[in-house]
């Protein structure tokens, strides 16, 4: 196949670019990240998004079925027959219409993008069906990724269905079980680090530099590209309009850039006339990309402020600061993805909030009461949006499509312990606060007797006792619009 995709370096005063067949994590002369960039040609493009749609009727061919390389237009980097897809990208965007209408929105204008749905129940399978491509296109044979759990999970499944020999690297006890069972269960070789993710993400960086092992994490370029798709449904969703507001958690920083790439390159051509809000969401444990934006850090043209990043990281290094919280995705203090981080909240005018701990595993809950689960990270999207929201920075009539990354599955330690106070992973969660958690829905122990569980359920009257911990009001009742 004649080629117009090849990779480029972010650096504007650098600008190398490099051949697709290279399998390359920097920039060879000055070490930025690089892009995966495009010679478009108007021939190879649909005239209009609309015309992805189509694809739908075909989906018994799995480049038309997956939610990815349905729009492969849009990542042309490899041929059809290079393509390793499992089916990922089945995901939906939910009209969250009961939450929407709790947190105070306009009716109808709260939309969950839900990529929990995925093969290995995280957003992760939409850029490791195009990176694992990638690595098929070089030859490569061993694939490997430093992870806080959902990168290893997906890696694992796509190394176990493609024939590639799998190799993850986790850092000691910071990994949910549902993520760890299943790169074990995929049959990855697991390596456990005596560190934080950075410090396996630095080593594995090393290891496959001198093994030659392919690497996955989110600094592969072509990750990135499958990424991208995110949007893309959820333009297709609300009908190939653009929402007023993206929010993202932001771990390694990844997603988000994705996202800014994807609609830069939509704006350019032409096949979108607006580009939503981005909003970023920091844990407040692991906040480097709030606490430097915040501090004025800018993309500026790609000359983002070097010296104050490196400042910042070797305070952190001197005063021995890891970051810590609950949301085990986006425990992360050296994001990889900064600069292109930048580059997206340039492009779609976005913010970076931080939330605590409390408040995510408060929206947690939430989104879980309203009927989809996720996982903790996921649900900073929702604090986020409440804290936004209440600084007046998201109106309550604005359309906001939120991405709940990964599956409520992933992490049940958490659910239990924020619903029970039982603490199963004591190193990684808040100190338990018997009192804490709004929405608490304890089991409630019952004799296994009639009576006895006739009066438990309270139902004798017909109605359930709405003094129930637990029980939140899910009526809808329009509310009234004020002029
Ligand atoms: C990886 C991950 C994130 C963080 O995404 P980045 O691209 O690293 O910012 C957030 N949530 C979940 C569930 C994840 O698996
Ligand atoms: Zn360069």
């Amino acid at each position: 196949m004649k080629t117009i995709a090849f990779q480029k370096c972010i650096n504007p005063d650098c600008g190398a670019t490099y051949d697709v067949s290279q399998t390359l994590t920097s920039c060879q002369k000055c070490g930025e990240l690089l892009d995966v960039d495009y010679e478009w040609s108007r021939g190879h493009l649909p005239g209009t998004l609309r015309d992805f749609q189509q694809r739908w009727q075909n989906r018994r061919f799995p480049l038309d079925y997956s939610g990815v390389w349905r729009f492969r237009e849009l990542l042309p980097f490899a041929a059809d027959a290079m393509v390793c897809t499992i089916g990922e990208g089945q995901t939906f965007l939910q009209n969250a219409v009961c939450l929407g209408h709790h947190l105070g929105m306009w009716p109808g204008q709260l939309w969950l993008q839900y990529e929990g749905m995925n093969p290995s129940g995280s957003f992760k399978d939409n850029g490791m069906t195009a990176a694992f491509t990638h690595a098929r296109i070089v030859g490569a044979q061993r694939v490997a990724c430093a992870s806080t759990g959902n990168t290893s999970a997906s890696l694992a499944l796509y190394a176990a269905m493609n024939g590639f020999q799998g190799i993850v690297f986790i850092g000691s006890g910071k990994i949910a079980f549902g993520k760890l069972s299943q790169a074990l269960d995929y049959g990855a070789r697991t390596l456990q680090i005596d560190g934080d993710f950075d410090a396996c993400l630095a080593r594995v960086r090393q290891v496959s530099g001198q093994l030659g092992l392919y690497l996955m994490n989110s600094v592969n370029p072509f990750r990135l590209e499958g990424q991208k798709t995110i949007m893309y449904r959820i333009l297709e969703s609300l009908n190939w309009e653009t929402p007023d507001w993206i929010i993202v958690p932001g771990g390694n920083l990844g997603n988000c850039s994705a996202f800014g790439k994807a609609f830069s390159e939509l704006l350019k051509l032409g096949l979108v006339k607006r580009v939503p809000r981005l909003a970023v969401i920091n844990a407040d444990g692991a906040n480097t990309l709030y606490t430097l934006v915040n501090k004025g850090l800018k993309w500026n043209g790609g000359r983002p402020d070097k010296g104050m990043i490196s400042a910042f990281y070797k305070e952190m290094a001197q005063k021995d600061i890891h970051p810590h919280t609950v949301a085990s995705a986006i425990e992360i203090g050296h994001p990889v993805n900064l600069e292109k981080a930048l580059r997206a909240l340039n492009i779609m005018d976005g913010v970076v909030a931080q939330v605590s701990d409390e408040a995510i595993l408060e929206a947690k809950a939430l989104i879980g009461r309203f009927g989809l689960g996720c996982e903790p990270a996921s649900a900073a999207t929702i604090a986020g949006l409440q804290q936004l929201m209440e600084r007046q920075i998201i109106s309550r009539h604005e359309r906001v499509a939120c991405v709940l990354t990964g599956h409520g599955l992933k992490d049940p330690d958490a659910t239990v312990y924020y619903h029970t106070g039982i603490n199963t992973k004591k190193a990684q969660l808040p100190p338990a606060q018997p009192t804490w958690g709004h929405l608490s829905n304890q089991p409630v122990k019952v004799a296994d007797d009639l009576d006895a569980i006739v009066q438990a359920l309270g139902l004798e009257s017909g109605t359930l006792d709405e003094s129930h911990a637990g029980y939140v009001e899910t009526k809808v009742d329009l509310p009234l619009v004020e002029y």
